[in-house]
Formats: C-alpha cells, structure tokens, sequence
C-alpha cells in the first residue's frame, strides 16, 4: 500500500482528477488548514497560546520553468513579513526543487540565499526540505553553500538512507542545524533501508550523534521531526540521563497529526514546531501522508459517502 500511495504522488493523470474531487479536497483538510498561507498564519495563530510554534511551506516541487522560482522567491519574502506581523514565533522551509534547482543551481542558490539573508535579519530559521535521493547529495552542496555565509540555514536529514551515517559526520562536524526525519520517498533497497526496524534504529542513532557533545557548536540545532512517540520518550529518556541542554533540540511535528502529542509536549515544557502546509499543489504531498499511514484511507473513504 505504501508504494502504491508513492507511486500515486508522482502521477500526473490521476494529481489532476484527484485534485478536482470533491471527497479528496475534504479529505486533505486534516492535514492542511487551507491553500492560502493566511490559513496557515491563522492556524499557527491558534497553536501560540499552547507554546507551540510554527514552521510554514508552501507546497510544490519540480517547478517546469525558472520564472516560477521569482515567484517562490516573492511569496517567502511575503510569508516572513506575515510571520512578523502576526506576532508569532515562525520559520520557513522550502523545496531546492520549487526555487528552480532542476533548471540552474547557481539560480537556485541566488534565491535560497536572499530568503537566508531575510531570515537571519528576522532572527529565524531557514529550511531547506529533503527530497527523494536523486538530489540528496545536491540539497547538501546547497546547504554547505549557504551555511558557509550563515548559522540560520537549516537542512533535513532522512535516517532510511544508507548515505546519512557518513553525511551526518560531516554535517556535525560543521555544527549544522538539523531536522531528522525518516524519509518520506519510494526509494530503492540499495539507496535506503528497507525494514521500518532498521529506520528506526537509525533515526534514534543518528539523534543521538547530532546530540553528542562534539556536534555541540554555535548555531546548532537538532530538530526531532518525528510523530513516533515512542523515539520520542526514547530521546526524552536519553537527554534527562545525559543532562542534555533543551537549547539543543525542539521536537517537530505535521499539522494535524497527533495535536494532542504536540500540546502535551509543550506542556512539558519541550520545544515544539507544528509544519504547517499550505498552497494549491497538495496532491504529491497529501500522498505522501497517506502512505505514511494508510489507515489514513478511511478517513478518505468516509468523506466519499459524505453528502
Ligand atoms: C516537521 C517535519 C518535516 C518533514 N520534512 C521532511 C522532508 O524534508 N523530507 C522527507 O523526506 N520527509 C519529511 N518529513 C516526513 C518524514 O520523513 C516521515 O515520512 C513522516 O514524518 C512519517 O514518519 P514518522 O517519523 O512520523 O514515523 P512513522 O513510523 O511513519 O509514524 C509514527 C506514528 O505516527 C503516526 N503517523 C505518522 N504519519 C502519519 C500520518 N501521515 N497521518 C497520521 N498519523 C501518522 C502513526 O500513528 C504512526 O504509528 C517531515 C516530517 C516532519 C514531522
């Protein structure tokens, strides 16, 4: 089911139908509070009050032509000054891919590099999402790039490839921040593991060696982006043992997905970050939701037969 969804959310034929459906547009509801970003705004908004803060993207990746990536560039601009006037504590994450990296890489670093900079003057993060494996190494030579002029640049790590061990050494050396994640992508055997056991061995390693004292530099910062509650207490066990600084991690979680987790975090007095996404081009992303948990899918089907 899961490669199925996967290969679902690169289809073009059905990302067409499906977005004009109904049932499917309902349905994607629990995961995105709207296509505008001030949906995302006002949904991050309602998170503040419970400690939660927020990270924002708009969704779309493979942009077909360089002109687009102007207008990324512009919206994120627009994003920042929203996050700014909204009073809330907001970061950014982007796609290489949705600021023209298929078409010309020094383009993309130009754009990646102008978002960087407003970040930094706002005193917030900068994102830079991770995806499927033919741009990993890529995505790692933007952000080494960008890291090079600034702390405020963050990149997203996925534990299921067999490469993270020996990128994460790097990355650490450097004092890089980090979000870890699983890995979202229909990968093959020799590229990423395939055994969910194993992924989940590696995501709590690969934790811990971002946590470990040597990663420790200025500007570091491990996000923990992960709805598994169980690698969560594992982690929460593991700082409490090694009187790890909570100034060295925030937890990260989806909206929508398991909100009561990311309060009850924050009631802790864990850092936590809700992703919020938004825009018009949901259908690869929402996809890749559902074959994250394909009881998601019954949700689906119960909007089908909603009058
Ligand atoms: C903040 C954030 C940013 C991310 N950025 C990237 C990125 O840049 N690149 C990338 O490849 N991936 C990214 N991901 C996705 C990630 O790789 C995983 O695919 C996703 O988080 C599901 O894995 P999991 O760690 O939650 O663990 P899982 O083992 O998949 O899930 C743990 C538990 O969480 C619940 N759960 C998980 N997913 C869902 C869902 N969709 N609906 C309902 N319940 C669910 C289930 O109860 C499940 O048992 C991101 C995830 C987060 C949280």
């Amino acid at each position: 089911m899961r490669k199925l969804l996967l290969w679902a959310s690169t289809n073009a034929w059905l990302r067409e139908r499906a977005m004009r459906t109904r049932f499917v547009r309902l349905s994607v509801r629990k995961f995105m509070p709207g296509e505008q970003v001030e949906d995302a705004i006002a949904a991050a908004v309602q998170l503040k009050p419970s400690g939660v803060n927020a990270i924002f993207t708009k969704l779309g990746e493979n942009i077909s032509h360089l002109s687009e990536a102007e207008e990324v560039y512009a919206h994120y601009l627009k994003v920042l000054d929203l996050i700014k006037r909204a009073g809330i504590s907001g970061e950014i994450s982007i796609k290489p891919t949705q600021l023209g990296y298929d078409q010309d890489q020094d383009v993309c670093f130009d754009y990646c590099m102008k978002i960087l900079k407003a970040c930094e003057a706002q005193g917030t993060i900068f994102w830079i999402d991770m995806e499927g494996s033919a741009y990993t190494q890529g995505t790692i030579t933007l952000f080494k790039r960008l890291r090079a002029h600034s702390t405020k640049v963050g990149i997203a790590i996925q534990a299921y490839l067999l490469s993270t061990d020996r990128d994460l050494e790097e990355l650490a050396a450097l004092g890089a921040t980090i979000r870890m994640v699983k890995g979202a992508y229909l990968e093959p055997a020799g590229v990423a593991f395939a055994e969910k056991s194993k992924v989940n061995e590696q995501y709590f390693k690969n934790c811990i060696r971002l946590l470990a004292p040597n990663a420790d530099k200025p500007g570091a910062l491990l996000h923990i982006a992960t709805h598994d509650t169980g690698i969560q207490d594992q982690i929460l066990d593991y700082v409490a043992q090694h009187g790890i600084e909570k100034r060295r991690y925030e937890f990260a979680m989806l909206y929508g997905i398991n909100t009561a987790r990311q309060l009850s975090l924050a009631q802790r007095g864990e850092r936590v970050r809700c992703l919020v996404a938004y825009g018009e081009y949901w259908f690869p992303w929402y996809m890749r939701r559902l074959a994250e948990r394909p009881a998601n899918i019954g949700f689906v089907l119960r909007n089908a037969f909603k009058r």
